[in-house]
């Protein structure tokens, strides 16, 4: 057993998983979490969910309770934010000018909310959501007050279905003709449409946010490339994520859609591995690299580069799959998402439906709605490499 030195950037479910799994591996190290937010990890999904509703608190958030650091020999580090790593000395540097030195390391850094460079994007009424206090800000947004979401990803429409249950006047502007019509199809995007809807949201198709500007002490004016413009008390942004791979760059790691991984999460230098938002890991049964923003999977690849450190056997070979949830109604999702040429929409009894997906003649995902049936038939049938039929 080695007594390696373990320093892992980032305190996300990817790192704190890969620091449970190394130690629950037998891993006898050192394990530092530097992790740049205040808060121990933390649960993401709420904060567009219940937390925001209101119907959770803080206390449901942490991933596990503060005693747990201690009780598996992890020093947990928050507000230490990595600014450097020194590959030369092995060591990392934080923005507090802290050195940490390293036999291997894992970078964690998941990813941000993309701010467009328009005008007015930084503006005092306009945010993101990604962080505990970003959710809280959304929370102060009071009954009867205007929302703008512009972004129809699921972050946007789960942010849209949780404010308008709050009984805010909210707005979603999508770029396509129904959220989520070219990743999921024209079928779901309706069924997403009418989620939305059935809450009293107002869908604004095919909108391109053009600029942002004050409208009065509080409010904000949103205008778009059409000449539509809205007015809104907050305008939230959910344009997507950017990967937190500057470090892995600046040590001329490749990074393309993220830092390039195998299917342990070890890097092309085994001392670097990377896991979760931030890494674009090679997947053996799908035989590619893929980009996964999901809960589950940070989970997955943090517990595989865990072990890996640890000198056990892993290696990243399930389906991807993530869950979301628009106000009461919770979509399943497991595929490569990568994309697909051809689906086929599954309509059930009392709203429940299933939609395929395949691509070049293979099944390659599968999205369900009240049918964990499907859903499960989908992942062993996707991880088979089924023919598309
Ligand atoms: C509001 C919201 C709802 C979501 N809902 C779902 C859902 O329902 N289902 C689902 O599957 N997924 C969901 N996701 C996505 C899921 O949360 C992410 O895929 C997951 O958090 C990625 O984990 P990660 O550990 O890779 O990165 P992150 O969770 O982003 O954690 C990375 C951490 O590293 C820190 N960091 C970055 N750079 C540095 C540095 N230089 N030094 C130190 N620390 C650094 C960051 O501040 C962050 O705390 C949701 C995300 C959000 C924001």
């Amino acid at each position: 057993m080695s007594a390696e030195r373990i320093v892992i950037v980032g305190g996300g479910p990817a790192g704190q998983a890969a620091a449970a799994a190394y130690r629950d591996a037998g891993g006898d190290g050192s394990v530092a979490i530097l992790a740049r937010e205040p808060d121990p990890p933390y649960e993401r999904p709420p904060l567009t969910k219940d937390f925001l509703r209101g119907e959770s608190g803080r206390e449901a958030l942490p991933l596990v309770d503060a005693a747990w650091y201690q009780e598996h020999g992890v020093d947990l580090r928050t507000d230490a934010e990595v600014a450097e790593v020194d590959l030369g000395r092995a060591d990392v540097w934080t923005v507090g000018g802290e050195a940490v030195a390293f036999d291997r390391l894992l970078l964690a850094t998941g990813a941000d909310p993309i701010v467009p460079p328009i005008p007015g994007a930084d503006g005092p009424a306009v945010q993101t959501v990604r962080r505990i206090g970003d959710s809280e800000r959304l929370g102060e947004i009071g009954a009867g007050d205007a929302v703008l979401v512009v972004g129809s990803g699921f972050i946007g429409c789960e942010a849209a279905a949780s404010l308008a249950m709050r009984g805010a006047a909210v707005t979603i502007a999508s770029l396509e003709e129904a959220p989520q019509a070219k990743r999921l199809g024209p079928e779901v995007a309706a069924e997403i449409a009418g989620w939305l809807e059935g809450l009293g949201v107002e869908i604004l198709p095919e909108a391109e946010l053009d600029s942002i500007r004050p409208a009065g002490d509080r409010s904000a004016r949103a205008r778009f490339a059409d000449g539509e413009e809205r007015v809104a008390d907050r305008i939230l942004l959910a344009l997507g994520v950017e990967r937190n791979d500057g470090l892995a760059a600046a040590i001329g790691l490749p990074v393309e859609d993220g830092v390039q991984v195998g299917p342990t999460m070890e890097s092309a230098d085994p001392r670097l591995l990377a896991a979760g938002d931030v890494a674009f890991a090679f997947n053996t049964t799908a035989g590619r690299r893929l980009r996964v923003e999901h809960w589950g999977e940070a989970l997955n690849m943090g517990e595989i580069a865990g072990k890996t450190m640890a000198g056990k056997e892993a290696a990243w070979d399930v389906a991807p799959g993530f869950w979301s949830v628009i106000g009461v109604h919770t979509l399943k999702f497991v595929g490569w998402g990568d994309g697909h040429d051809e689906s086929r929409f599954e309509p059930g009894e009392e709203g429940a439906f299933a939609c395929w997906y395949g691509k070049a003649g293979e099944l390659v995902g599968v999205v369900s709605h009240l049918d964990d049936a499907a859903y499960e038939r989908g992942r062993d049938l996707i991880e088979e490499r089924a023919p598309w039929s």
